[in-house]
C-alpha cells in the first residue's frame, strides 16, 4: 500500500479526491462537518511536505450539470478555518481555468475544484474527463473512501495517467486497515450487529458475514420479514413480502455455516408511524393488528447486549429501530452502549453506515467505539469480500 507518510511533494501539484458530500441546510450552511475534518491529515500532509493540493470531490446528486445546492463553493471558508490556509475556488474542475489555476499554485497552497459530479463523465468513469482532470495534478492520492466502491473517473480511471505517482491517502488506508481488523484477521469470536429498514441492499453482505462470524444480530425494519418467514403475525410492521423465502433461505444458511443468528424476541409497537402513537410491547411473533413494531424490546436488548459483552470483535450497521423518534431510540441506544461496554473491556468494534453513525452521535458513543467508518456502501461492499475499485486501481 503506497501511501503518503514518507513522500515528499516538493514543488508538485497533488490532485486528491476527497469526500466532502456534506451535508447542507437550505440556506447552503454545513450542518455536519465531519467529512471536511476527516480530509485535513491528508492535505495537512501534502502541503506540509512542500506540496499544493488541488482538491476535488462530488456533493450531492446534481441531475444535469450545475445546481446552486451542490455546489462546492458553500464549503470554501470552512475549508479555510479548519485548514488555517486560505483556499481558493474554481469555478469548473476541468478546463483552461482549473488548468492555469493548477499551474499557478505555489508550494503550501490549496485548490478546491468544483463538482465533479456536474459533469457527466464522472459517474460513467469517462477516459477523456479523467485525462483531463490528471493534468491538474503531477501525483495523485485517494482519500475517498465512501466513493471507493465506485467505479468513477476520479476514484479509479484517474490512476492508468499516475502509474507510479498514486497514492492512498492516510482516510483510506486507515478504513482498510481497521475493516481487515474484521474481514481478515478478526479476534474471536466475531459478532455482527445489522439492521435498518430493509433487507434489500444489505442481502449479499449478510450472506458474506455468514462465512465469517460466529453471531449475526438482525435488528431494525428487516427484522419482521425474517420473523414472518419463520411464522410470526407482524400486524403493520415493516415487510418485504417478496424476500419472505429469502429470509429462510438466510435462516437455513446460518444453521448451515454454524452461525448463531440472533432475531429479536420482543418488539416494542406503535398504532402509526409517529412517536406520539399508542405504544404497547409484545412478543415479536404475536404483534397485534393494527400495530407496527418501531423499536427491538427489552428482552432482546438483553439477550443482544450479552452476546456483545462475550465478543472480542464487533461490527455493527444499522439501527435496532427507529431511533430518530424519542419512543424508539432506546434499542439502538441500549446496543450502542453495550457496544461501548465491550470496547472498554477490550474488543475490537467497528461501526458504519450513515444512520449507525448519526446513531452514535446522538448518543455521544462516537469515541467509544474502536473505529467509525466514513462509508456506508463501500463499508458493506468490502465486508462483502467485494474489491473496491478505487482501491484496486491505486494497487495496479
Ligand atoms: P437503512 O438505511 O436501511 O440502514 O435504514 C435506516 C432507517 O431504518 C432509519 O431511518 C430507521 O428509522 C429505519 N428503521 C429502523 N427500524 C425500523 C422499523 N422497525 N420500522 C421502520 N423503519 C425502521
Amino acid at each position: 500500500m503506497k501511501n503518503i507518510s514518507n513522500i515528499s511533494f516538493k514543488g508538485k501539484r497533488v490532485l486528491v479526491r476527497v469526500d466532502f458530500n456534506v451535508p447542507l441546510d437550505s440556506q447552503y450552511n454545513i450542518t455536519d462537518d465531519s467529512r471536511i475534518r476527516a480530509a485535513l491529515i491528508c492535505i495537512k500532509t501534502i502541503i506540509s511536505s512542500g506540496g499544493s493540493a488541488v482538491i476535488m470531490s462530488h456533493l450531492g446528486r446534481p441531475r444535469d450539470g450545475y445546481e446552486i445546492g451542490c455546489s462546492l463553493k458553500h464549503l470554501v471558508s470552512r475549508l479555510t478555518d479548519l485548514l488555517k490556509t486560505p483556499v481558493s475556488f474554481c469555478k469548473s474542475c476541468i478546463g483552461e481555468d482549473a488548468f492555469k489555476k493548477s499551474m499557478g499554485l505555489k508550494q503550501g497552497e490549496v485548490l478546491l475544484l468544483e463538482n465533479l459530479r456536474f459533469h457527466a463523465g464522472e459517474k460513467l468513469g469517462d477516459i477523456s474527463f479523467a485525462r483531463e482532470l490528471s493534468t491538474l495534478g503531477d501525483a495523485y492520492v485517494n482519500n475517498a473512501f465512501g466513493t471507493a466502491h465506485r467505479k468513477h473517473a476520479s476514484t479509479s480511471t484517474i490512476c492508468q495517467f499516475f502509474k507510479k505517482t498514486c497514492f492512498f491517502g492516510p482516510l483510506l488506508a486507515s478504513e482498510i486497515k481497521n475493516l481487515d481488523r474484521v474481514v481478515s484477521n478478526a479476534k474471536k469470536p466475531l459478532t455482527a450487529i445489522i439492521g435498518g429498514a430493509k433487507i434489500t441492499g444489505k442481502i449479499d453482505v449478510i450472506k458474506s458475514l455468514f462465512k465469517i462470524t460466529d453471531n449475526v444480530i438482525i435488528g431494525g425494519g428487516m427484522a419482521y420479514t425474517f420473523i414472518k418467514a419463520l411464522g410470526g403475525q407482524v400486524g403493520m410492521s415493516i415487510l418485504e413480502k417478496e424476500k419472505i423465502n429469502l429470509a429462510k433461505e438466510l435462516v437455513a444458511i446460518s444453521r448451515k455455516n454454524n452461525v448463531t443468528l440472533f432475531l429479536p424476541n420482543d418488539s416494542i409497537n406503535a398504532s402509526a408511524f409517529n412517536n406520539n402513537a399508542k405504544i404497547l410491547t409484545s412478543d415479536i411473533y404475536n404483534i397485534p393488528k393494527g400495530y407496527m413494531g418501531l423499536d427491538i424490546g427489552p428482552k432482546s436488548v438483553e439477550v443482544f447486549a450479552s452476546v456483545i459483552s462475550r465478543s472480542r470483535t464487533i461490527v455493527w450497521n444499522g439501527p435496532m429501530g427507529v431511533f430518530e423518534m424519542s419512543n424508539f431510540k432506546n434499542g439502538t441506544k441500549k446496543i450502542g452502549e453495550a457496544i461501548a461496554m465491550a470496547t472498554k473491556n477490550g474488543a475490537f468494534s467497528l461501526v458504519g453506515g450513515g444512520d449507525s453513525v448519526a446513531a452514535l452521535k446522538l448518543f455521544n458513543l462516537s469515541n467509544k467505539v474502536s473505529y467509525v467508518s466514513t462509508g456506508g456502501g463501500a463499508m458493506l461492499d468490502y465486508l462483502e469480500g467485494k474489491k473496491l475499485p478505487g482501491v484496486s486501481a491505486l494497487e495496479d
